[in-house]
């Protein structure tokens, strides 16, 4: 299904820098491990490191928006 996918390349870039499991644009978790280990990159962030991150970035949008800060 990959292989006629007109995403494959975006879908195994964002696979190799998340947390992810399953195939994500051709790539097992395997292939990516050892692309990551080939190319020297780090380890993907877990997903709750991203969900950290999305809430402290919810929390300095809603404390620089007027309108959002009013509201939470
Ligand atoms: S996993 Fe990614 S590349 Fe594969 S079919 Fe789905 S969207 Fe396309």
């Amino acid at each position: 299904m990959c292989a006629a996918c007109p995403f494959t390349d975006e879908c195994r870039d964002w696979a190799l820098t998340h947390d992810v499991y399953g195939v994500w644009g051709g790539t097992t978790e395997e292939d990516r491990a050892e692309i990551r280990a080939q190319a020297e990159l780090p380890d993907p962030s877990s997903i709750t490191d991203q969900l950290d991150d999305l809430i402290a970035m919810r929390s300095i949008l809603v404390v620089d928006d007027p309108i959002l800060s009013r509201a939470s």
